[in-house]
């Protein structure tokens, strides 16, 4: 299996180099070459299988002859059999024909567990055998911190640096970060906001001189398209626990960069039968405002109810417009550059093809909030507000009451205490393995906002 750059100017690579990279060399994202194509007979025949099991199949076409047979399917058991709930990802029923597929059973109660336990699995197999070692720099205003953190611990050949805004996260997700112990996790406050932390992770990417070309930096947020792997197992999952491939599907996703949602659309360009795939979004509506108007336009940040959907822009949008542009590197390459600074809209026969499949609504806080409140009245079921998001948007854009409507349950309502309190409900209480949270030793340093004085934390910890 090879990968080539939505920019179309960086080398191909096999699955293993795209694991170990961030942005392709021209600024692009890597996509497969080919997608594997199953069968409606072949997916069928996964209908009994555990989840690691149905993972290995949907997985391993990608993952080419990086890895062999024996040592994916081990990662695969070891990554999934660690999740709290013994389906991995199981499905609840909050009305007729409507569920909601709960991905926070995993470490850090929330779905990037999915792809970051494998990714660090893949990565410290894969360095080991190499005899290398990396540093993963990655910012977090919530959930990606501790799901990077919690998914390379283990790893002996990794050195993880996560920034995060100081005084600007909750305790609870703070905490997740700074109490899991290890020599190789150090995580940084830095006196500054989200975009300031986010920033300082691009220039360090660009100019990765501080390393003395001894170590490479890997990226561990979505753009790594392992992560985007890992995701497409769970449509495949609810799809056959609910009758599927006989059956089409309907799945509203709650969106922030579209890596979640953008596994959904290859898990039906690889014969999944999924009827209409929803984008689901918080006040931070660029891709809502972009799908029904086709008008895009960048929008000052938003705080919401949400924090993990709070973003400007969608880093995985590009794998889509790749696509929508018939894949030419060229194209993409000046779409992407005039988005980067001006308002643009697509050829209308291009959005129309996207809006075959795809549809998108925005949530404000208070609808945020009264879905929560209106779910737990009528079926006694506790959105967090992410997941709320993905309900409402499924009732507001179905399109045929026949088919199964599933919303990705993305968080554990028990992370945002606040927005539960403000629906007026009681906030359950920390699961069994998290119960003393509150009480662990956390650790971690404070910084300046300066990129130097990052750089040299980072030097001073690794050399
Ligand atoms: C990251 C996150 C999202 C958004 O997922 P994307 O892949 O960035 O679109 C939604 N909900 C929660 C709880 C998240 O942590």
């Amino acid at each position: 299996m090879k990968y080539i750059s939505t920019r179309g100017q960086a080398p191909e690579l096999n699955f293993e180099d795209v694991l170990l990279t961030g942005l392709a060399s021209d600024g692009g994202l890597y996509v497969p070459k080919d997608i594997p194509q199953f069968s409606q007979e072949e997916i069928q025949s996964w209908a009994e299988l555990p989840y690691h099991e149905l993972a290995f199949k949907v997985i391993s076409p990608f993952v080419g002859d990086s890895f062999d047979e024996k040592t994916l399917k081990r990662i695969l058991k070891e990554t999934y059999t660690g999740f709290a709930h013994k389906a991995v990802a199981p499905l609840q029923q909050i009305d007729h024909n409507e569920y909601v597929l709960e991905l926070f059973h995993g470490p850090t109660l929330a779905f990037k567990d999915f792809a970051l336990q494998l990714l660090g699995r893949l990565l410290d197999e894969s360095l080991q055998k190499r005899d290398e070692k990396v540093v993963i720099m990655g910012a977090t205003s919530g959930d990606t911190g501790s799901a990077a953190i919690e998914g390379t611990k283990a790893c002996k050949n990794v050195d993880i640096f996560i920034l995060h805004p100081h005084n600007r996260v909750s305790e609870v997700q703070r905490r997740q970060m700074t109490t899991i112990k290890g020599d190789n996790i150090h995580n940084i406050a830095i006196e500054g906001n989200f975009d300031d932390c986010q920033q300082m992770i691009k220039q360090s990417f660009a100019d990765q001189s501080f390393l003395r070309g001894e170590r490479r930096l890997v990226a561990v947020n979505s753009i790594n398209w392992a992560r985007i792997v890992a995701q497409i197992v769970y449509y495949f999952y609810a799809s056959l626990n609910l009758g599927g491939p006989k059956r089409e599907m309907a799945f509203s996703v709650p969106t922030g960069n579209f890596g979640d949602i953008f596994a959904g659309y290859i898990a039906k360009k690889m014969g999944l039968p999924i009827k209409q795939l929803i984008v689901a979004t918080n006040k931070n509506d660029i891709l809502h405002r972009f799908l029904s108007k086709n008008l895009y336009e960048k929008h000052p940040l938003q705080h919401t109810l949400s924090p993990s959907m709070d973003i400007v822009v969608s880093s995985n949008f590009e794998r889509l417009l790749f696509d929508l542009e018939d894949r030419n590197g060229e194209k993409l390459a000046e779409l992407m550059e005039k988005m980067g600074s001006e308002t643009v809209s697509l050829d209308e026969a291009k959005m129309s093809k996207a809006r075959e499949l795809f549809d998108s609504y925005a949530v404000d806080d208070q609808t945020t909030s009264d879905t929560i409140k209106e779910v737990f009245e009528q079926s006694e079921y506790l959105l967090d507000p992410h997941t709320a998001i993905g309900v409402k948007a499924a009732r507001e854009t179905r399109r045929d009451m026949n088919i199964p409507m599933i919303t990705l349950g993305t968080a554990h309502p028990v992370k945002f205490t606040d927005a539960i309190k403000k629906a007026g409900l009681v906030s359950p209480s920390l699961p069994a393995h998290l119960s003393d949270l509150m009480e662990r030793e956390e650790k971690f340093s404070v910084l300046e906002n300066d990129l130097k004085a990052v750089h040299n934390f980072v030097e001073k910890t690794i050399f």
